[in-house]
């Protein structure tokens, strides 16, 4: 109880903390939107305005963070969408490839196409890519990281999708796996500590939990275990086009 007490007066704090930053980083961010339309309008060189169109995604991007940060802040939760996993899986596949080390092998597997998963895409993913840096990062000398989604029950027998991100890293020692959602704990010297407590809180707004389980020097796994919506088939995840039949 007094874990989360602690918990909850770090969070207040970092909330506080998190409203001033965005504000202040809005403002900053400001020419990113704005400079680049400019910069199109004066150029007809391509190698400028496909600078310039780095600089508005990277504009874009950053609002889009402050404007997810604020609404942590304000405790709103984004807005929600049916997932397809083996969709989700594919774009971090993508992402993660490029990032990865060449002595990492990624192992990428969902058991059934049809699982869905009720979330904020953007925020689902960015859970994903979390856990999936942090597991590149504890191994330095390489290894397997992979991503599983399977079907399994809760307690009460309510089905559930697991989603397991293991890797055969470094491991944690008991006093990091006791700290390891706390925000600002970080063992990495170039470490935010924030990673985990933003998982943390997505999983929690979308009605999951995280469990978590490590073993020196050979490796951790994380499970995300998060409520399942089936599709009848693939087919039903994915808007319809309707067909209009000519009339006898
Ligand atoms: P950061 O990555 O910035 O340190 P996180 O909140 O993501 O912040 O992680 C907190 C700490 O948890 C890390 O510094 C590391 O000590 C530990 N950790 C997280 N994931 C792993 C992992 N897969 N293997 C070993 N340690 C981990």
């Amino acid at each position: 109880v007094e874990d989360e007490l602690m918990r909850a007066q770090r969070l207040e704090s970092l909330a506080l903390l998190a409203a001033g930053l965005g504000h202040d980083l809005r403002n900053i961010l400001q020419p990113l939107l704005i400079v680049p339309d400019l910069i199109r309008d004066r150029s007809v060189d391509p190698k400028i305005t496909r600078l310039a169109d780095v600089i508005a995604e990277c504009g874009r991007r950053g609002h889009e963070m402050v404007d997810s940060m604020l609404s942590f802040v304000r405790g709103s939760s984004q807005r929600s969408e049916r997932i397809v996993l083996q969709r989700l899986f594919q774009a971090v596949g993508m992402l993660l490839k490029s990032s990865l080390p060449r002595d990492v092998e990624l192992h990428l597997e969902v058991s059934d196409d049809r699982m869905t998963v009720d979330a904020n895409y953007t925020e689902l993913q960015q859970v994903l890519l979390n856990l999936a840096l942090n597991a590149i990062q504890a191994m330095p000398d390489g290894g397997k990281l992979s991503l599983v989604a399977e079907h399994c029950r809760d307690a009460q027998g309510d089905e559930q999708v697991r989603i397991r991100v293991s890797d055969e890293g470094i491991g944690m020692d008991e006093v990091t796996l006791q700290r390891l959602f706390s925000p600002f704990f970080t063992t990495k010297p170039k470490g935010t500590g924030l990673g985990l407590v933003s998982c943390h809180r997505i999983v929690d707004s979308i009605g999951g939990r995280i469990e978590v389980s490590s073993v020196l020097d050979r490796g951790t796994t994380f499970d995300l275990l998060l409520p399942l919506q089936m599709a009848a088939s693939i087919e039903d995840t994915a808007p319809v086009p309707s067909t209009i039949r000519p009339g006898r």
